[in-house]
Parts: structure tokens; C-alpha cells; sequence
């Protein structure tokens, strides 16, 4: 199973990819959680892109690019991957195919996952992060155990730079610039499925897995789609 999750940023769809990768034992490539890796580490890329996130900017193609390329070459990658993040334009989406291309691979399907633009604000600016695991948490709607401790690994919740209000409406606004017309990229390809993101968890995570239907076995749990 190869599979992108499409979304405004808040949408979930980390949490699902996660979850889903989990269950179908493949990874989740998140570009968000590769290019805060390469931030924290200090390194020239990370620097580089640092200033685009904090101003809640796509990083150039050129940075990310380079980033998924290598992170596609690992062994965990080979079998399967669910994008989280990335491709967010139409160009990264040629480059994708491309460079996926060149390994025989393909796409397998694009599911996007619609939330009203309010909610977005309300979920994003709640949002807690771990250090340790990225696991994510909301200080309202999902909130941890104990506050400011991650439930899985014991790490340090944090709020992300850029998930402060005023950033939150400019990524908002950088994903209909450039990252909506990949929908009606992917539906042209024939690979889209829209989903409403709006709900629990599991909800969601049963909706995703009935827009992918065909492409797992009957009962959408098995390990190796
Ligand atoms: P969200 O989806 O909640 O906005 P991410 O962790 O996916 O969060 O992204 C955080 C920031 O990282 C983005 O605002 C952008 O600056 C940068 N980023 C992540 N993925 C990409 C990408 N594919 N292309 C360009 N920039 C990206």
C-alpha cells in the first residue's frame, strides 16, 4: 500500500497515518516531522528551512524533496508508506511520481481529509506535541493523562512554533494557494477520495480505510496490504 494523506494542516492527518501504518505495519513519512528532525539536529537543511516554518511557508521543493528521496531508500519504506504532508503542491506531486517512477512504484490512492477551516483553528491551537514521539495530544478534546507528559513514551509535551493562531490562518491560507488544486490533481488521475474528517479518531480511521477499499483484504486489518 502506497498512500498519500491530503489535508489542511489540522485535518488529523498525522494521527491517522500513524495509526494506519501502524496497523498494516508500514511507516508513516511525515515531511513536517523529517524537517523538524533536521532543525533540531542543527543541520544546514534545517536551518534552512527553519525560517519557512516559522513563518508557517511551504520550504522549497528542493529541501523536502531531498528529504523524502532519502527517507524512501530505507528498508521499513520498501513494502509500503503512508505520505503525510507531502506532496503539498502540484509540483511536488510531479516529483513524486517521478521519483517513485523510477522504482517501478506508484501511488496506489490519495485520500483527502475535509475539515472546516473554524475547527482547524480551534484543534491546531489546542494542539500539544511530543518531543519524544511526535504523538499528538489536544489540551481540550484529547487531552494526556497527565498534563504535559506524553501517555506513550513519557516525553515532553511542547506546542509547536508554528501552531500559534496567526501562523495557523497563514498555513491555512498556503494550503488553498497550494495545496488544494493537488485534489483535483489526484482526481484527474482517478486516485482521490474525499473523507470527512470531522469525528473520533476511529471514525475516521474507518472512513479512510472504506475509501480504500479494493486495495485490502476483506477485512481492512490484515498486515501486509
Ligand atoms: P501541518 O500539516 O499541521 O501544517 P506539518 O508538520 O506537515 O504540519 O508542516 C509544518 C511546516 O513544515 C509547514 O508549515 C511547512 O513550513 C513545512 N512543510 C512540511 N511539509 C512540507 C512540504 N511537503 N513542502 C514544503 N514545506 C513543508
Amino acid at each position: 500500500m502506497r498512500l498519500v494523506l491530503l489535508g489542511p494542516p489540522g485535518a488529523g492527518k498525522g494521527t491517522q497515518a500513524r495509526a494506519l501504518g501502524a496497523l498494516w505495519h508500514i511507516p508513516q513519512i511525515a515531511s513536517g516531522d523529517l524537517l523538524r528532525a533536521a532543525v533540531y539536529e542543527g543541520t544546514e537543511l534545517g536551518r534552512e528551512a527553519r525560517t519557512f516554518m516559522d513563518r508557517g511557508q511551504l520550504v522549497p521543493d528542493e529541501l523536502v524533496l531531498k528529504l523524502i528521496a532519502e527517507r524512501l531508500t530505507h528498508r521499513d519504506a520498501q513494502a509500503g508508506f503512508i505520505l503525510d504532508g507531502f506532496p503539498r503542491s502540484v509540483s511536488q506531486a510531479e516529483a513524486l511520481a517521478e521519483m517513485i517512477g523510477r522504482k517501478r512504484w506508484a501511488i496506489d490512492k490519495v485520500v483527502a481529509v475535509i475539515v472546516p477551516d473554524q475547527e482547524i483553528v480551534q484543534r491546531i491551537s489546542g494542539r500539544r506535541t511530543c518531543k519524544g514521539c511526535n504523538a499528538m495530544y489536544h489540551v481540550k478534546f484529547e487531552p494526556p493523562k497527565i498534563a504535559g507528559v506524553c501517555d506513550k513514551c513519557g516525553g515532553e509535551l511542547y506546542q509547536r512554533a508554528d501552531d500559534v493562531e496567526a501562523t495557523v490562518r497563514e498555513r491555512l491560507n498556503v494550503y488553498e494557494t497550494n495545496t488544494r488544486p493537488l485534489l483535483d490533481h489526484y482526481r484527474r488521475l482517478g486516485l482521490l477520495a474525499e473523507v470527512d474528517g470531522v469525528g473520533r479518531t476511529e471514525e475516521v480511521a474507518k472512513r479512510i480505510i472504506g475509501a480504500l477499499e479494493g486495495l485490502l483484504p476483506a477485512s481492512g486489518t490484515a498486515s501486509k496490504p
